[in-house]
């Protein structure tokens, strides 16, 4: 089974400067309005899309500050989906707003904390108070609910590579149970680290979290640079997600024939068959040479 993403608003409270809905070197296609815009629509794709998708996300922008969000989660949840909601985490700091969504029976949350150090966060989310904000709505959501149902992800960039060993401790302080470190995408050299300088933070950061018994996955790295812990790449497990309202129709389909590619030395590589390489983007800043001896230590 996929999961139906829908993106029906397209407001943010954050300005992520990474962020990848503002991208437009990845497809080519200009940025529209989102073309779900009502309750009656996402319910009429909600029925269209049941036999094909067991799971449905909000994302978009910032799906909470949609006034109808919880309506339309009610709609998914009476149809028969469990859902996950995608957020920068900020309107979580509202207590009273984690409590309908679990009462509206949200099954997953996974929420954008990009540091352990306020000024980083707020930096890449180029919103001040962000991360107070979001870190407020992560302990609520933690004191409130199954941990295990909390997923944080954080972007790996060039100002906060570094930090990833400290933000893991972080995460365990505020009772997380699942990290997601995510490749950015980006055409900018002052926001995307090269793979050889951020592999051994990124390998340390993995081996804390595992100690730590926080479940881990990334999502976006070449597996040569993940050492043993390749199977923790995202794309060997997740399923596909079908894209509504927004420029992109699945997820799978921009990540291979889009987003992605491998390089000139990945023929002869023993994980050839499984890997995605990374992103294009990336080539264009750092070219391929880091990958050259990277098959001889798989
Ligand atoms: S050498 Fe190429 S195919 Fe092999 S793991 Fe690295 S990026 Fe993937």
């Amino acid at each position: 089974m996929s999961a139906l993403a829908i993106n029906f608003w397209n407001k943010c409270s954050n300005a992520c400067i990474f962020c990848f809905c503002k991208e437009h070197d990845l497809l080519t296609e200009e940025l529209v309005p989102p073309s779900i815009s009502s309750l009656r629509e996402v319910g009429r794709a909600l029925i269209e899309h049941k036999n094909q998708c067991d799971w449905v996300i909000f994302s978009g922008n910032e799906p909470t500050l949609n006034p109808d969000l919880l309506v339309a989660i009610m709609l998914a949840k009476k149809i028969g989906y469990k859902v996950d909601l995608r957020t920068n985490g900020r309107k979580l700091k509202n207590r009273t707003f984690c409590r309908k969504l679990l009462k509206v029976g949200i099954d997953r949350v996974n929420i954008s904390l990009l540091s352990f150090d306020y000024k980083t966060h707020d930096l890449l989310s180029n919103a001040a108070g962000a991360f107070d904000e979001t870190v407020a709505g992560i302990k609520n959501l933690v004191s409130l609910w199954d941990p295990k149902k909390i997923c944080i992800y954080n972007v790996v960039t060039k100002y906060n590579y570094k930090q990833l060993t400290k933000s893991v401790a972080f995460y365990r302080d505020l009772g997380v149970k699942d990290i997601q470190f995510n490749f950015v995408y980006h055409t900018d050299k002052n926001i995307t680290p090269a793979l050889s300088g951020l592999e051994s933070s990124l390998q340390k950061a993995i081996a804390d979290a595992i100690g730590f018994g926080i479940k881990v996955r990334v999502y976006g790295f070449p597996l040569c640079f993940l050492g043993k812990n390749y199977k923790l790449a995202s794309e060997l497990s997740t399923s596909n997600e079908v894209v509504l309202g927004n420029r992109i129709t699945d997820y799978e389909t921009v990540r291979t024939d889009f987003g992605k590619k491998k390089t000139s030395f990945c023929h002869d590589c023993k994980l050839g068959d499984i890997c995605e390489g990374t992103w294009k983007s990336y080539y264009g800043i750092y070219g391929e040479e880091e990958f050259k001896d990277k098959i001889n230590e798989i």
